[in-house]
This record gives structure tokens, sequence and C-alpha cells, in this order.
């Protein structure tokens, strides 16, 4: 036993007792037999039209890309080790531009939520930051708040140390169900609502910035936080300046003096001597003036290739070890090194960079509400600060930072939540057509006058428009 294995390298430690080359040896036998059949099975892959011959329910599935399309072979959780730890760490979100800081800061208006699945009132409310004993005293005093349901609005005001003064939960059209902060508890009560919806037109010419504007004119930041969104694809809204316009035309249900929720019913924006329109239609969407759809759309899939889904979105994944909830914000695809990562819809790189966990990774920012991450890359082919379109190559796929095997981990979050990207509804660039088209059309020609600056009409616009007869031009 003097002599050991010299590809090992290890003569050197010829002194050794033999029982601890004996534990080396059982150590790389461990790892041999345990680990490769683990990471093996991450990298498999499965010829894409067998695939889709066999599997019938999930044809529906695939996105075609190019010529290509993308199949999922196995939709599973994995509970292993090394999924658990390919999360991003807190310094590699995104930076919050001037508009996220002015809706986040605001301390006055409600915030407004509506249900989701598998929401619950707790995780909701924390996620906004208000303050966990308010959140704690009011499911524990109110136990019938664990009968939200999906679909059901709510909305909160939090003062200025986040603590909590109302809750308001929109049972039904009419009734409110209200929360009021009284010393440390809360009390309940039913607040009728009349259904009293005024219009209003409200107009401004930009100064210095547009929510600086906005709120001068009189609209509140629910309002102005509905506006960027609904013409989140067309304008930077950080890059209106001086000079610029808007008119906004919208809905207010007013409960005595005071109004609670509002409907944007259209809006125009004039940048650089440019017209921006979004209009409401009996869809419920906005389209421009000649209906046609305002968001831009996405690819379900960052890849062209097929690939098989190693890890998939799961919030609630408990960690194989602790047995504490670490959730698996994004869906892994088993690729190997080197294959091609598209970008999945039109965006800016907001970040493009090594990161510890994350590997070499690149944060996309689409229009105002989505995000997109690409992590573990093995080569960044953008800069941060750039302007991609839908299915542009951004980077090669690898196996960097926290990863036992090459894969691409692949997010998608709306308003900075993170949500499955192979479920999640993702925004339709559809326009009107047929009968819709031609009724939407006519709603425009009622609509655009009202939206007209002041400097255009002759008479003096009224701020009250409910009985509007301003004529088209
Ligand atoms: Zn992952």
């Amino acid at each position: 036993m003097q002599h050991i294995d010299p590809s090992k390298n290890k003569t050197e430690k010829s002194k050794i007792p033999y029982y601890s080359i004996f534990g080396v040896i059982f150590l790389v036998f461990l790892f041999v037999f345990l680990w490769k059949p683990l990471n093996s099975a991450r990298v498999a892959y499965i010829p894409l039209n067998k695939t889709m011959e066999k599997q019938g329910k999930e044809a529906k599935l695939p996105a075609v890309i190019g010529n290509a399309s993308v199949e999922i072979i196995q939709d599973q959780p994995n509970l292993t080790d090394a999924e658990s730890i390919d999360q991003p760490i807190p310094e590699d979100e995104v930076v919050k531009d001037e508009l996220d800081e002015a809706f986040e800061s605001k301390d006055s208006g409600p915030t407004y939520y509506t249900i989701a699945k598998g929401d619950t009132l707790t995780g909701i409310l924390s996620q906004a930051g208000v303050n966990r004993n308010d959140v704690y005293q009011l499911t524990k005093q109110f136990k019938q708040l664990a009968n939200l349901r999906v679909g059901q609005q709510i909305s909160w005001v939090v003062d200025e140390n986040k603590s909590l003064q109302v809750f308001n939960w929109y049972i039904s059209a009419r009734d409110t169900m209200v929360y009021q902060r009284e010393g440390d508890a809360f009390a309940q009560y039913t607040e009728k609502r009349e259904g009293n919806w005024q219009a209003f037109t409200i107009s401004g010419q930009i100064d210095n910035n547009f929510i600086a504007e906005a709120r001068n004119s009189g609209l509140t930041l629910n309002e102005i936080l509905s506006i960027t969104k609904i013409l989140q694809w067309q304008l930077d809204f950080r890059r209106l300046k001086k000079g610029d316009r808007f008119t906004v035309s919208l809905l207010r249900e007013m409960i005595g003096s005071r109004h609670s929720t509002s409907r944007i019913l259209g809006v125009r924006i004039q940048n650089n001597r440019r017209d921006y329109y979004a209009i409401l239609a009996d869809d419920g969407n906005y389209y421009d003036v000649n209906g046609m759809g305002l968001a831009r759309s996405f690819l379900r899939y960052p890849l062209a290739k097929q690939a098989k889904i190693s890890s998939s979105f799961n919030p609630r994944r408990l960690h194989p070890v602790t047995g504490r909830i670490a959730p698996h914000n994004g869906v892994d695809f088993a690729v190997s090194r080197g294959t091609p990562v598209l970008a999945t819809g039109d965006g800016e790189v907001v970040i493009a960079k090594s990161s510890g966990s994350a590997g070499n990774f690149i944060t996309i920012r689409h229009g105002r509400q989505y995000t997109t991450r690409y992590m573990h890359l093995d080569k960044i082919l953008v800069r941060q600060g750039q302007r991609v379109r839908k299915g542009d190559l951004i980077g090669l796929s690898g196996n960097t930072g926290r990863s036992t095997g090459p894969h691409l981990h692949y997010e998608l979050r709306i308003d900075n939540k993170p949500v499955n990207p192979m479920t999640s509804s993702l925004p339709q660039a559809e326009g009107l057509t047929g009968k819709s088209k031609s009724a939407y059309l006519e709603l425009v020609k009622g609509i655009k006058p009202i939206l007209a600056f002041p400097s255009e009409i002759k008479a003096p616009i009224v701020n009250n428009q409910s009985n509007n007869t301003l004529s088209a031009d």
C-alpha cells in the first residue's frame, strides 16, 4: 500500500495512513455513483418531433420560432439540490427608474390589487411592504378575509411608516367591506357604492416631467400609473420633455365628494409633435386610432431550438435540505453550453453582467411592467443600455454561477412579481377586425375631439365632459 496511482498525483503523500486513502477512494465512488446520474438526467435530450406525436396533450404548448418549435417534454418539479441554489441575489434586482420611484413613494392614495390564483392576503400585503403586525392583526381579527376570490379587487392605504390605515375589499359592484384602523385594531363596516360615474377631461403641457405635470393638472397617481401602463409600448415616459402635451378622458366613480376608482377612456400624448393615442374599446382593451393593438407580443420561449424543462416554475418549492420554502422563480431549460438565447420581447437591456449565483446573466425591461432574466450564460452578447427586439440573439447558454449542469434559467416578471413564463398570459399585439373594428372606429370619431388640446379648439374646453357636444373636425 506504499504506492498509490501516480495519475492521482499523490505520491508525495505516501506517508498518509492507509485508512484515509480508503476514505478518499470511498468518496470518489460516492461521487461517481450519486452525482453523475443526477447530472445526466438534467441534460438529456428528447427529439422534438417524436415527442410531439407521443404527447398529444402537450402538443398545443409549443411556440413556433422561425422554422423551429419548442416542446415541453417533462414538466415536473425537481427537488434536486442543484436547483435550489440557482436563484438571483438581491444585488441583481433591476434598478428602479424615476417613474418606479414616484409610484412607490406615493403614501397617500390607495394601492389596488386584483386577486390572482394562489394569492394569499398575507402574501400580497407582505410583498407590498405593509407592516407585518398590521397584516397579522387584520387577518387574525377577520377570518372571513381568507375568502377572497380570484378576480376580486382589494385596495389599501398605508401611512409613511407602511402602517395599514384602511383595507377595502370590493365584494360586489355595490358593496365594499371596509376595514378601518382604530388604535391597534381594525373596525369593519360595509360601504354602499353610489355607482355615480362622472366624466372628466384633463389636459396639460409638460414643463419639467410628465408625472409632475400630470399631478398638477389633477390626475391621481393611480390614474397616471394606468396611463403609463396603457402606452408602455409606445412611449418611454421618462423621455417626454418640455412642450409635450397630453389629454386624458376618464370616468371617475364619485362617492360623496371624493372619487374612488377611475376608468381611462382615452389618452392622447403628443411627444415631439407626434401623437400617440390609446382608446378603450368595448372588449376592455386599448387600441390606437386605427384599431391596432398597443401591446408588443412576446415569444413564449427564449430559445430557437427544442429543449426540455428540467425544473419548472414553483413558488412553493421546498428546499430539499432545509425544508424551507425556496421558490424557483423561473424555468430551467436543459440546453447544452453554447445554445443561442433569444430576447423574448422588445426592450432595453438593464443588466448584463457576471454575478455570484446567477453567473453571467441578462435582465431586459420590456415596457414598464415586464422584465425577463436569462441566467448561467456562457457568453453575454449585449451590453447594458442596449435596445433589443423580440427574437434577437442576446447570449449563449452555459453553466456559470451556482449551477451544476449546463442549463438556461429563464424568468418572467410582471410588475416585479415572478410569474410562470410557460403559462402566464402574455401581451397580445392583435388588432380589431370586422364588426368590432367598425364599431371601434365610430367610437374613435366621437372621442378624438374630446382629446383635442385646448389650443386646437375654438370654443373653451369644459372640464366636465358628461354632456360634451364638441363636433369632430
Ligand atoms: Zn432555475
